[in-house]
């Protein structure tokens, strides 16, 4: 047995440890996006694989047996390659994933199902916004360069971001509630524009936009091929024990 974990996310980081702990033959795939990613307990590489057909290539060379898609819910072409990929090489897959974010009493959300319907939710007047996207997409927001945008990014971008108004933070999670407050009280800011991550790390920005009764543009997740998915670490480790060739083995990946 040797697994790749396609990586990127809190709960990609879990499960390395969780596979490093149990010895079982793995790698870490990061993209490369961060300056200083986060060290993980198994050999890593970093980069694209050259598409799906270069991870199907990637897959048989390294002799993978399991793929486990834990990237962001919002890595959309990463998690079609990772289905294509592992059809095309017999590969097991499974995507370890988490519940989208649902709203609670007192949320104020506006759902809507891309970038593009997010900067339309913005036509009203010029207001201080809290832009927490990521730095990728941030470009379609000069469609609405009336408003500020506070900008909360991993690293600070090698060029200014294409908006006329804007503060930035540098900034990486998991985040507190109190300390989401006090950036929102400080900024003034009057509505958020995220992403339906789910999960705890970047959960407290909405948690302080309910105490601040400020709007919510919530951005949906993309859909994606129907896959294997598993919520929890542990999840993962029962498949790993149960979908395994006797050959294979999975205490110490034999
Ligand atoms: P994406 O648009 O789905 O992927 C674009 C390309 O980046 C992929 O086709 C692949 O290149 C490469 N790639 C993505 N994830 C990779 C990985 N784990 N290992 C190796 N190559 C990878 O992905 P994205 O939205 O840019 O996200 C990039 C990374 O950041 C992911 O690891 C994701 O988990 C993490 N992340 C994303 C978000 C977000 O909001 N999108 C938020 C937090 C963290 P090739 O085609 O060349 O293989």
């Amino acid at each position: 047995m040797k697994v790749l974990i396609l990586g990127g996310t809190t709960e990609a980081g879990a499960l390395a440890r969780a596979l490093a702990e149990r010895e079982i033959p793995a790698r870490y795939s990061y993209a490369g996006r961060v300056a200083a990613p986060k060290l993980q307990p198994l050999p890593t590489r970093v980069g694209g694989f050259g598409g799906a057909a270069g991870l199907a290539a990637f897959l048989t060379a390294e002799h993978i047996t399991h793929l486990v898609d834990a990237t962001h819910p919002f890595a959309e072409q990463m998690s079609r390659h990772a289905v294509a990929a592992a059809e095309q090489t017999g590969t097991r897959l499974l995507a370890l994933t988490r519940p989208p974010w649902t709203p609670q009493h007192g949320d104020d959300w506006q759902r809507v199902d891309g970038i593009e319907a997010a900067v339309d939710a913005l036509s009203g007047p010029p207001q201080r916004v809290l832009l927490a996207i990521g730095r990728l997409h941030l470009a379609a927001f000069a469609a609405r360069p009336r408003h500020h945008y506070l900008l909360r990014l991993v690293d600070r971008p090698e060029a200014p971001p294409p908006l006329p108004r804007h503060t930035l933070t540098v900034d990486r999670g998991p985040f507190t509630r109190e300390g989401d407050l006090a950036l929102l009280r400080e900024h003034g800011v009057e509505r958020l524009v995220c992403k339906n991550a789910g999960g705890t790390g970047a959960a407290a920005k909405l948690e302080a936009a309910r105490l601040l009764h400020l709007p919510v543009v919530m951005i949906d997740r993309p859909a994606l091929p129907a896959r294997r998915e598993a919520h929890g670490v542990d999840d993962v480790l029962d498949w790993l024990r149960h979908d395994t060739a006797p050959h294979e083995g999975v205490e110490r990946g034999v």
